[in-house]
């Protein structure tokens, strides 16, 4: 789960990480009355929204009067934030966070993020900072600093002076950057967090160090034990297919294409996917059923895949083991009772109960298109987008 800027500042805030002072603001008025309780003469205004390289694409204005902080929030409020991370469709900004402007010197880069190939935390660090690491790591890979924690261990002192002394900061300076990086590590670490990324670490104009930017996501099947965390949760940011799906405790992923798929098992989704792709079409989602899935289940699993707009044809692949072929045809004939289905549906099924499955098919005479494997599956569906259905 992500959280917004403000919010993961709080957090970084609470375990000693420095941050500019700030404000947040539902309204281009609130915006302005944000500077007078912030004090000062130049402010920050910067748009809320769950993704990154909001700077470039103009949701962060750098203001210096309480008027231009009005217009700067009222220009935001409403729109849609599309930048180079967000996805076409963008991020709904409907607050905004005000903040003192920060006399920068410097911009570092600091991220923690798990590696799942070696298993381990390990802490990114970068004396060129601002922009985006992805870029950083393709053009300049070698100013990238890498730390391994050990898990028995910990982020230990020593570690945070060697990443201090390879940001090049001053040695007046070392002390207070290494003792910000273990705040942060321990944030990351109490909360179960999957990234942490401050971007840009700014050294001041009078060299203290301040978190300008900051980024966090947690581990969702961590989330029941931190209900504070789960309480930040902002469904306006997330793809509305996504979390009417989850809410009903589906597994369900939105893509861009116009191929509906509802799989078992995310390893028989992945495939689906690659076989689509290779019939040369593009899948618009695809919903994991899970196993022993009910009539019900597959039902509800049906009206989440075709919620989304896009879907011009479906693919419904089953290879049942603990799922029940006959239970999956009973969710299909019921999908056809209860929604008004408008586009081809290809069905496979395999495995379990097979036989029954294929005969409720059958003997429901709806206009189900059949197929044997996947292969056969995917090309048929790739052949029906689009195609009129009773
Ligand atoms: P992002 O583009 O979504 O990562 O948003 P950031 O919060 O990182 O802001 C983008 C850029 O705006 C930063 O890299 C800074 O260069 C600049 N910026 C943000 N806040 C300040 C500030 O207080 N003072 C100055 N001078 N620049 C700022
Ligand atoms: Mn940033």
């Amino acid at each position: 789960m992500d959280i917004h800027e403000y919010q993961a500042k709080e957090i970084l805030a609470r375990f000693g990480v420095p941050i500019p002072r700030g404000g947040l603001a539902y309204s281009p008025e609130q915006a302005s009355y944000r500077c007078t309780e912030i004090g000062g003469s130049a402010w920050v205004v910067k748009a809320q929204v769950h993704t990154g390289g909001r700077g470039a694409a103009g949701g962060v204005r750098l203001c210096h009067s309480d008027r231009a902080v009005e217009d700067a929030a009222n220009s935001m409020f409403g729109r849609r934030l599309v930048t180079s991370q967000s996805g076409p469709r963008g991020k709904l900004i409907y607050r905004v966070y005000v903040e003192e402007a920060t006399d920068v010197a410097r911009e570092l880069y600091f991220g923690i993020v798990l590696d799942r190939r070696i298993e381990r935390v390990v802490i990114i660090a970068s004396a060129e900072g601002g922009m985006e690491i992805e870029e950083l790591a393709r053009s300049k890979p070698e100013v990238l600093v890498r730390t391994t924690i050990d898990p028995a261990a910990g982020f230990l002192e020593f570690q945070g002076r060697e990443i201090a002394f390879a940001l090049d900061l001053q040695p007046a300076q070392i002390a207070e950057a290494s003792r910000i990086f273990r705040c942060a590590y321990r944030a990351f670490r109490d909360l179960d967090a999957t990234m942490l990324e401050i971007n840009p670490l700014a050294v001041t104009g009078k060299g203290s160090i301040v978190a300008l930017d900051a980024k966090m996501a947690f581990d969702d099947n961590a989330l029941f034990r931190h209900l504070e965390i789960s309480e930040l949760r902002d469904r306006s940011q997330e793809d509305a297919r996504e979390s009417h799906a989850a809410d009903r405790g589906l597994a369900y992923v939105g893509l861009d294409g116009d191929i509906g798929c509802m799989i078992n098992g995310a390893g028989l989704a992945m495939a689906t996917m690659d076989m689509i792709k290779v019939a040369g079409g593009e899948p618009a989602n695809f919903l994991d059923i899970g196993g022993g899935a009910s009539p019900q289940r597959v039902l509800k699993a049906f009206r989440a895949v075709l919620q989304d707009a896009n879907v011009k044809a479906m693919l419904i692949n089953i290879f049942a083991g603990v799922n029940r072929c006959d239970w999956v045809a009973e969710g299909i004939v019921a999908a056809f009772k209860q929604l008004d289905v408008k586009v081809p549906v290809v069905v496979r099924l395999a495995g379990t109960h097979v036989e029954q499955g294929q005969r409720i098919l059958r003997d429901s005479g709806l206009p189900l298109i059949t197929a044997d494997t996947l292969a056969e599956a995917a090309h048929k569906a790739v052949a029906a987008v689009g195609a009129k259905v009773g």
